[in-house]
């Protein structure tokens, strides 16, 4: 779906959509059914020219639980468009948390073999004073 309004050629401005399921900025959409040659009720979709109705049943005499099935034809649509600022923010920072998590993962890695020679270390020292008191044999 391009996020571009084929009326105007621009960037949707208040994106709406059409039962057809396109979509323009709703002031585009406003231009186009307000033509001389509207029929009033009806107006076609500028670009399949699917037909759509401009009025909505007046709700006030239909049962509630139906009321939902009644909807307006044309909608307003949200689109993601280009990230915020904010959302650039927090992007940066994930990764960054991510670059700093691996940094802990290899410190935590490093550490774990530091404690190994160093135990290793400690039997060498402890071997050596055995040696020296004669508690061991000579190889
Ligand atoms: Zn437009
Ligand atoms: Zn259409």
């Amino acid at each position: 779906m391009p996020l571009q309004c084929s009326i105007c050629l621009f960037a949707f401005r208040e994106p709406v959509s059409l039962p057809c399921g396109h979509i323009y900025c709703k002031i585009c959409l406003t231009d186009h059914v307000n033509v001389p040659t509207n029929k009033g009720m009806t107006s076609t979709c500028p670009e399949c020219r699917k037909p759509f109705h401009l009025t909505v049943p007046d709700v006030t005499y239909l049962p509630e639980k139906y009321r939902p099935f009644i909807a307006h034809a044309i909608r307003r649509v949200y689109i993601d468009t280009a990230p915020t600022e904010a959302e650039a923010d927090v992007a940066l920072l994930t990764e960054k948390v991510a670059e700093l998590s691996r940094q802990v993962v290899k410190l935590q890695g490093k550490l774990t073999r530091q404690a190994k020679i160093e135990a290793m270390l400690d039997e060498c020292e402890c071997l050596r004073i055995k040696y020296m008191y004669g508690e061991i044999d000579r190889l």
